[in-house]
């Protein structure tokens, strides 16, 4: 079935909220073989929210909302769509019980205004919000259905998952919305269009999209309202196609993090792993600490920002800093050979860079980057010039380089 999502609340268009439930309530409904095909968010004013739940009824039959369910004068979502439905409210004693027992339980007296949580528009079926005040309410009539959940996150999710998803789970038909993601990096979204050219005929009816992010460019494959077993089937078909297209820039799927990946590789072979980081400050160490169980292969490193601290404590040679400056191939070279010799770790990663938005010059324009990766007597390192902000060139940076070790460990490259 189709449905629109409003998203009610003032604070999510002056950007104060961040409408994670949009994205939440997307990636769920879809995954139950409901197909969201719009969404909208809007201020909490009586005339916005008629207008967009009549509009989006009008069209799709159905609408999900969150927001404004609260006991204050801003929350008017309910008695806005009681009165669309012709459903005047009405108090009622059961949800008005269930209130009064959760206050005893917190210690507190309700307020007067929490009254009117406990109205309900005439013939709808209440979602009983175990996790909150405010109850999710289902309405179904002449102008379609309006399923109205609470704004607070873990209220939706939680009303979502034991309430709306079970009901509308009996209307998606048996069939699915399920997606599978290809992860790619170290290659433009363009240049991967052209390895990919002609692939989506082949992959149909699965639909492709392109997801660049700091960790590379994304594929994501999607099976619209498909029988599971069809989804899957397909989903496994296209992604293989995807990742011989895509070669050595294919790492991983899904959720696959490429630190973890790292690790994963240097703990098959027992090997240990250390980081020295100019630039980055640090960003590598925590991307790699960041993954459970990362101790049992990396020992730690340096935050080798001052030249100072590159001589002292990972031995690159003063005449080397002064005849190719600091970021340079010896240098980063240096850095990742000195930190495994220092702890005595079979594979290393060093990281130095021009990260802006000053320093820049001709020759090293912000954005230059010098990352090596070290694994036993081999060594390699690569430079790129990084486009974005300073955050976004070191975060870049550091994925390039988990990268550059992964492909060392899994061979493919070397020299
Ligand atoms: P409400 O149910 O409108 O009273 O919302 C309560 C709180 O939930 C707000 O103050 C926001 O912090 C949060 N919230 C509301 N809508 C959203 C949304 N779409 N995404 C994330 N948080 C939200
Ligand atoms: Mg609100």
């Amino acid at each position: 079935m189709d449905l629109e999502l409003i998203t009610v609340g003032t604070e999510l268009l002056l950007g104060h909220t961040v409408d994670t439930n949009g994205a939440e309530l997307g990636r769920a409904l879809a995954a139950a073989g409901i197909r969201v095909v719009r969404r909208t968010s809007i201020p909490d004013e009586e005339a916005a929210i008629r207008d967009a739940v009549a509009e989006a009824l009008r069209r799709s039959g159905a609408v999900l909302t969150t927001g404004g369910l609260g006991p204050t004068r801003d929350d008017v979502t309910k008695k806005v769509v009681a009165e669309l439905f012709g459903a005047p409210l009405q108090f009622d004693e059961a949800i008005w019980e269930r209130l009064l027992e959760r206050f005893r339980r917190l210690g507190r007296p309700p307020a007067p205004s929490n009254r009117s949580q406990a109205e309900v528009p005439r013939g709808a079926t209440v979602l009983p919000n175990r996790w909150g005040t405010a109850p999710g309410l289902w309405l179904e009539g002449a102008p379609g259905l309006a399923i109205l959940l609470p704004g607070v996150p873990t209220e939706m999710r939680n009303l979502l998952h034991h309430e709306v998803l079970p009901r509308l789970a009996a209307r998606g038909g048996g069939r699915v919305v399920r997606s599978r993601v290809v992860r790619t990096t170290g290659i433009a979204e363009s240049a991967l269009a052209e390895r990919l050219a002609g692939v989506e005929p082949l992959v149909a009816p699965l639909s492709l999209a392109y997801l660049p992010g700091l960790a590379g460019v994304d594929l994501r494959l999607t099976a619209w309202r498909l029988p599971p077993d069809e989804a899957e089937r397909r989903l496994d078909a296209a992604a293989a196609l995807l990742r011989e297209r895509g070669g050595e820039f294919v790492y991983g799927a899904d959720d696959d993090d490429l630190a973890a990946l790292v690790l994963a590789e240097a703990r098959r072979r027992g090997w240990k792993l250390a980081v020295a980081e100019s630039c980055t400050g640090g960003l590598l160490g925590g991307r790699i600490t960041a993954v459970p169980g990362s101790s049992d292969v990396f020992v730690g490193g340096v935050i080798a920002y001052d030249n100072r601290v590159k001589l002292d404590e990972l031995e690159v040679g003063a005449a080397v800093l002064a005849a190719h400056g600091a970021v340079s191939e010896p240098v980063a070279l240096a850095m990742a050979r000195g930190v495994a010799r220092r702890y005595r770790t079979e594979l290393a990663l060093a990281i130095t860079g021009v990260a802006g938005p000053a320093g820049g010059t001709p020759e090293k324009p912000v954005g230059t980057v010098w990352y090596a990766a070290a694994m036993e007597d081999t060594a390699v390192a690569r430079r790129y010039v990084f486009p974005g902000t300073r955050d976004e060139v070191r975060a870049r940076a550091a994925q390039a380089a988990l990268f550059l070790l992964y492909r060392l460990l899994r061979g493919g490259a070397s020299g």
